[in-house]
This record gives C-alpha cells, sequence and structure tokens, in this order.
C-alpha cells in the first residue's frame, strides 16, 4: 500500500503534503476514506469503508494485508467496558511475520546451522 502522498506525487508530479493531508483528514471525517495507522508505519489510507475489517502486518517489512471480519456484523467485537460508547466498528491488527520475511528467516537459519 502506498502512502497518500506517495501517490499523489506518482499522481501529479511533485505535490505539497499538507494539501494532501486536509483532503483526506475530510474524507476520512466524511466517511469516504478510511485510515489505518500500522504501529511504526506511516497512517495509510484506503477507499473501501463501511465493512467491518481488521489487517494483518508484517513485524519485519510492514507488509499489510486484509483480514475480513468473521461475523460480518459491525462490530464484530464485543468490548468488556463499553465505558458508556455506542459501539459502531470495531478494528484489529494482528502482527506477525509475512510469508515473505519468514521464507528469509528460514533461509537465514539453515545457512547459520550449515556454519556450525
Ligand atoms: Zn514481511
Amino acid at each position: 500500500m502506498d502512502t497518500p502522498v506517495t501517490t499523489a506525487r506518482t499522481d501529479l508530479g511533485t505535490v505539497s503534503t499538507q494539501p494532501v493531508y486536509n483532503s483526506l483528514h475530510a474524507r476520512t471525517a466524511a466517511g469516504l476514506v478510511r485510515r489505518i495507522e500500522p504501529l511504526g508505519q506511516p497512517a495509510q489510507y484506503e477507499l473501501r469503508t463501511g465493512d467491518n475489517r481488521h489487517h494483518i502486518v508484517c513485524r519485519r517489512c510492514g507488509a499489510t494485508e486484509d483480514v475480513d471480519c468473521v461475523t460480518g456484523a459491525a462490530p464484530c467485537l464485543i468490548p468488556s467496558d463499553n465505558h458508556g460508547f455506542r459501539e459502531e466498528e470495531a478494528e484489529v491488527t494482528f502482527r506477525g511475520t509475512c510469508p515473505r520475511c519468514e521464507r528469509i528467516r528460514n533461509e537465514k537459519e539453515q545457512h547459520n546451522g550449515n556454519e556450525r
């Protein structure tokens, strides 16, 4: 997933970043785009909104994939204490190692094992 500024630069040539983010903020507030913020990664925006779904993020390379909600109805998770809020959606970020990084890790382990 590209960041919005990268995408805007690709589409428009050189752009100032602030108007891009101002526009995205307004669209996020209006529910037209969805902001996701993987830990330690720049915020990402996507057009798929209005459905309840999660993400899985690779700790090593930051690769992000969608994980569809298992119940199909929002919110698909019930908080133990909602503090009086009306829940509208739930978002879970699963973290782990993507297949590519896992393969690299296994190859390195095999390589290190052969040297001993
Ligand atoms: Zn990875």
